[in-house]
């Protein structure tokens, strides 16, 4: 049985809550000398505190805690198409915030990248990621509370876009992002090592409610003053849904997610304090339109009408379907990439004749003297590596 806490902020000191949550939920299984990467929604230039982007607040606080267990935290994200991420990051003043608390923040949208192909995807077959994501021991994904008009809501799980390319985002959303995302989960889910949700402050009646269109102005936000955490991704994301007020059944990322054994959306205990649905996340009749809308987002015949109607409505960031498909990229074939669970056995530092693996860790790190033979990816027992781009 998965277990996620829900606590209040008492008094305003996020930094207590957060301890006390992640304390409640237990699990938080963080190894001294550990690289964890501390993943934030910076979606856009809203400030902290508008229910948009992840309140740095929350931000500070993981990073201490991690620190204190004598891991590194790093922090980043990439935030969404059509954003200077420099811009973003200054906007926030994220860099700054993360130093002070005691971590490194890393500029994800100038790290390395990488093409990984996801065994038994359904839809993302391969997706273009920042190299950071598997060279960290473990990732904590710290979204905002809030809905989405596509996805229902958008909590840890559709938090981990952000570690992709910026041009795989367009992608991801003509694929129909529920199952692409799912992929994507499948792929980094051993990599997750916690959860915890943003709920200090939500966007009030998002018209419709979006990565960035939410309306920021004080009036319009509610102080919710709400941790949320857990080692389960999905069950943590399940009680966020829930505390939004809906079922997470009907939330479709969240079940798909669930039948195919990445986490749990029923069995879960939940510690700590339950407030009812809060009631404060209208769907606005746009809303429910645009949410229509999305089941022909990929279909070719109804793009040319479904994407006019988002362009008048959003503007020029919604891509064509077409064009995202010209978009989509080719890989770097040729490299292998740690994608699966490892037990850090070392046979592929054993099977590869020119020395090009290490164990660090306690898992491999593939250096840059490849010659392509590929026999680690075959002998691995775990079936952990892949082959990047092919
Ligand atoms: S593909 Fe071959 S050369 Fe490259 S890391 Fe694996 S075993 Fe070594
Ligand atoms: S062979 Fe596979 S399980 Fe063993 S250390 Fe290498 S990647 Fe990890």
């Amino acid at each position: 049985m998965a277990r996620v806490s829900v606590v209040r902020v008492k008094n305003d000191n996020v930094e207590a809550a957060v301890r006390e949550a992640i304390e409640m939920a237990g699990d938080f299984d963080i190894g001294s000398g550990e690289k964890i990467l501390i993943k934030p929604n910076l979606c856009c230039d809203k400030p902290s505190g508008s229910g948009v982007v992840t309140n740095m607040s929350v931000v500070a606080a993981v990073v201490k805690v991690v620190r204190e267990m004598g891991a590194k935290p790093l922090v980043g994200d990439i935030p969404i198409v059509g954003f200077d991420p420099q811009h973003v990051y200054d906007a926030l003043g994220v860099k700054e915030i993360v130093e002070k608390a005691g971590g490194e923040f890393i500029d994800l949208s100038k790290e390395e990248r990488i093409v990984i192909q996801i065994p038994n995807a359904r839809k993302l077959r391969r997706v273009k990621i920042v190299k950071t994501t598997f060279e960290v021991d473990g990732i904590i994904s710290v979204p905002v509370l809030k809905t989405h008009f596509f996805t229902g809501v958008t909590l840890s799980i559709k938090n981990l876009k952000g570690l992709t390319d910026q041009d795989q985002r367009t992608r991801i959303h003509v694929l129909g992002l529920n199952t692409p995302i799912v992929d994507l989960l499948q792929v980094l889910r051993n990599q997750i090592r916690y959860v915890i949700i943003d709920g200090t402050y939500v966007a009030r009646q998002i018209k419709p409610s979006g990565p960035y269109y939410g309306p920021t102005e004080p009036k319009d936000i509610t102080k919710l003053d709400l941790i949320i955490a857990g080692r389960d991704p999905v069950a943590v994301d399940a009680v966020g849904a829930q505390i939004m007020g809906f079922n997470p059944k009907d939330i479709a990322m969240l079940r798909e997610a669930a039948e195919r054994g990445l986490g749990e959306i029923e069995n879960i205990e939940i510690v700590g304090e339950m407030p009812g649905a809060v009631g404060k996340f209208e769907t606005t009749l746009l809303g429910k339109i645009m949410r229509f809308l999305n089941k022909f987002w990929t279909s070719r015949i109804f793009n040319p009408l479904v994407h006019p109607l988002a362009k008048k409505l959003f503007g020029p960031e919604i891509v064509a379907y077409r064009q995202v498909m010209k978009e989509m990229e080719t890989g770097k074939k040729g490299e292998v990439v740690l994608t699966g669970e490892c037990d850090g056995c070392g046979i592929c530092v054993r099977s590869c004749k020119v020395g090009n693996i290490k164990l660090v860790n306690n898992k491999p790190v593939i250096g840059d003297k490849c010659i392509k033979c590929f026999i680690c990816v075959e002998a691995c027992p775990k079936g952990a590596l892949s082959i990047v781009g092919l």
